[in-house]
């Protein structure tokens, strides 16, 4: 079983190699799994098909989710749109509705992709998606993105549990936000290094990022935080594109956020002990759902 334990090895291999890091993926993949590399692209393009369906689906829903808290802000910001925008593109829009659309498909109990949690599902389908419209690519192109927001999860994964109870948004947002940079990266044809660099960036700039979702639900802050982050992907995607280094490497990056992960109290880290879940007005809500779920 072959398993890289952090961005460097892999980068190195796939420098020697002159391949790109989507294909050292699709490489370890093959013998890891039995697979051939063109039966896991058919696994990675099922992923991308569901994302696409969470996306349509969303866009046309208004349902909220059983708190009531969440589920109709993509519809608010569709209609906004379509009165004009004043001063983003169609793709920006398209970013911030795709978010929204697949993380309150989420709410909804709709399938949605987890990438790399339930919570922060919306922010890599976003990116890749309307970027992929704006630039008008193809399934192949899609799929060598997927492949490499997944290398992104996959080796941050291998040093820290990808969960808000274990270290905080940082490690659900926050690495989804690490992998749809990546992949906007490859998506615009950019080299092993930029990609690299546009997910240190992305991360780098979320680390310390708490979980204090209100009412121990998904939803606030995660639904909107999705649409922030999903922007923030972009950013750290254009930085790398012009060039622009992170003077912190990836895997000392991912450290850090291991070490703050460690550090940060446990109050933050999906407790709902603390944060925006023990403001006045959190505990309002947590206290009304409550009442509201134990009288039905
Ligand atoms: S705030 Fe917590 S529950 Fe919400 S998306 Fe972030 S890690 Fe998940």
């Amino acid at each position: 079983m072959i398993k890289y334990s952090n961005f460097e090895d892999v980068y190195k291999e796939a420098e020697s190699r002159n391949k790109k890091l989507y294909e050292i993926c699709e490489l370890i993949e093959e013998q890891n799994t039995e697979m051939s590399v063109k039966e896991i692209r058919s696994k990675v393009k099922k992923n991308l098909d569901a994302m696409e369906a969470a996306i349509k689906e969303g866009l046309h829903s208004k349902e909220k989710s059983m708190s009531g808290m969440c589920g109709d802000d993509c519809s608010k910001l569709l209609e906004m749109y379509k009165k004009g925008s004043k001063l983003f593109s169609k793709t920006y829009q398209n970013v911030l509705t795709y978010a929204l659309a697949t993380v309150e498909q989420n709410l909804r109990m709709g399938k949605i992709v987890a990438c790399p949690t339930a919570g922060s599902c919306g922010i890599v389908p976003a990116v890749i998606f309307a970027i992929a419209e704006a630039l008008n690519v193809d399934d192949e192109i899609r799929i060598n993105a997927l492949i490499t927001a997944g290398l992104i999860g996959e080796l941050v994964s291998n040093k820290i549990a990808l969960a808000g109870a274990v270290a905080g948004c940082q490690s659900e947002c926050g690495v989804a936000a690490a992998m749809a940079s990546a992949a906007l990266v490859e998506m615009y044809d950019g080299s092993n290094e930029q990609i690299l660099n546009a997910a240190a960036l992305t991360l780098k700039n979320i680390l310390g990022l708490v979980c204090d979702p209100v009412a121990g639900l998904v939803e606030v802050p995660c639904v909107k935080r999705n649409a922030f982050l999903a922007i923030y992907a972009v950013t750290g995607a254009e930085l790398a594109m012009a060039g622009i280094k992170s003077v912190i490497p990836i895997d000392e990056v991912v450290d850090s956020m291991q070490q703050i992960g460690e550090m940060m109290s446990p109050r933050l880290k999906e407790s709902s002990e603390a944060g925006l879940a023990t403001t006045k007005t959190g505990l309002q809500i947590s206290e009304a759902l409550a009442q509201k779920w134990k009288s039905e």
